[in-house]
């Protein structure tokens, strides 16, 4: 009979709080470590699909992180002159996709690590790892683990101590992200992306009280990352949406977009999850789905494999790696057809995109992670993985 298994967890994210929550789920003890001074999340709405709901489902969440959420039938993409290119591309089916508030998903993960047992510090920050299975904090406390995680972000203090190489590749666009008051006139039950050269603007209702609004932009578009809100500048590129952009508050941040890729996913005892192993860029609205749904498959993987770390975490991510990868990419090139297109040439993008959705292989690829569920079994191979018709 094996003694309880222990786990420490840099960083209470989303990943963080998800793998909490699924390992304590499984009876080992856990601790997450947590640099602020409380816990909270940036940013102000986020997309969550079919993969990332039935994560939640397992880890218990899902019922209080969608308890206001609006399910979303379509996410529709306009062009410059207004078509509509596609409401295909990214077809969710009925109820597999919500837009949820930042703050309530992360509430509803952060309350589903206590249910299953886990202490959570704040004010606690983690300074490195070794492959032995120690975490060594700031204050200079070191701790023994059978497991642990470096949860901790695109700038993973845990990756680099273990020395995973690692390439982190500024995407050279981003946005800032805004809550504006919901009006009764606002769409309802779909997402609305619209396009005019290398901006985008997403709109997202995601409360009944709330739309959560996207703005993205190329790096070198300066007056578009201008976060005392440049507003005259984006209504004149978006003038049908000045409506919604009134509403945007003064303030707030743009984030850039990078991608991480890591040479592997654990090194020794230590893991490192969500950001800190697969960062991507937001356009298909998939780093924290994946991020809490690899949280879970790392959760099965110690089932089947008895809580044999070294053994599970080889299995986790040769079941789980290519769909991650796949999907990073995927989101690569979203950005760069949406952001980076030359002005000249927006008439054959226009064609391009309205092409792309109409191919069903093509829309089943970008979709794939979607529709992917880990289910990794005795053979070491997730279900839900097979399921899906991934490219090399
Ligand atoms: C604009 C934008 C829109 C997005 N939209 C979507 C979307 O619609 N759908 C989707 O699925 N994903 C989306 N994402 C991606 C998603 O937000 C991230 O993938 C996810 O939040 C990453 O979570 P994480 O826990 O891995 O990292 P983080 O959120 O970075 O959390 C890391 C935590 O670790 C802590 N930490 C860091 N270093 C240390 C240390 N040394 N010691 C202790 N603690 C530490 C930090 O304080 C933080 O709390 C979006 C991202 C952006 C930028």
């Amino acid at each position: 009979m094996q003694g309880q298994r222990h786990a420490e967890i840099a960083g209470a994210g989303l990943a963080g709080l998800a793998m909490a929550a699924a390992l304590g789920k499984r009876g080992w003890s856990v601790r997450v470590h947590e640099r602020g001074h409380e816990l909270r999340e940036i940013g102000a709405g986020i997309m969550v699909w079919a993969n990332g709901l039935a994560a939640l489902e397992s880890l218990g969440a899902r019922e209080e992180a969608t308890a206001r959420a609006e399910p979303l039938q379509f996410w529709e993409l306009f062009d410059e002159r207004e078509r509509l290119l596609q409401r295909d591309w990214m077809h969710p089916e009925s109820n597999d996709l919500f837009g949820i508030l930042r703050t309530d998903l992360h509430r509803a993960l952060h309350n589903a690590a206590l249910r299953a047992g886990a202490e959570i510090v704040t004010d606690s920050q983690v300074a490195s790892a070794a492959a032995d299975g120690t975490l060594t904090l700031r204050s200079g406390e070191r701790l023994k683990a059978d497991l642990v995680v470096g949860a901790d972000g695109v700038n993973s203090r845990v990756r680099s101590t273990i020395g995973i190489p690692t390439r982190v590749r500024d995407l050279l666009d981003g946005c800032g992200r805004h809550l504006i008051p919901r009006r009764p006139t606002d769409i309802k039950g779909s997402v609305h992306e619209v396009w005019d050269g290398g901006r985008r603007v997403g709109i997202v209702p995601c409360t009944p009280d709330e739309v959560y609004v996207y703005m993205c932009c190329p790096i070198q578009d300066i007056e578009g990352r201008e976060q005392t809100f440049a507003r005259d500048t984006w209504i004149k590129s978006f003038p049908h949406l000045g409506d919604i952009l009134e509403r945007i508050p003064d303030g707030g941040r743009w984030a850039s977009f990078a991608d991480t890729k890591v040479e592997t996913w654990s090194r020794g005892k230590v893991a490192v999850v969500g950001d800190a192993a697969h960062a991507m860029s937001p356009n298909l609205g998939q780093a924290a789905c994946m991020a809490m749904c690899n949280a879970v498959a790392l959760g099965q993987a110690l089932d089947v494999t008895d809580n044999d770390v070294r053994k599970a975490l080889e299995m986790w991510e040769r079941s789980e790696r290519p769909i991650t990868d796949l999907t990073q990419r995927y989101s690569r090139f979203y950005g760069a057809i949406g952001t980076h297109w030359p002005r000249r040439l927006l008439t054959a993008r226009s064609a391009l995109v309205w092409g792309i959705a109409r191919s069903p292989r093509l829309q089943r690829h970008i979709n794939a992670a979607a529709y992917h569920t880990p289910s990794i079994d005795s053979r070491g191979a997730s279900n839900g993985h097979a399921k899906t018709a991934v490219p090399a």
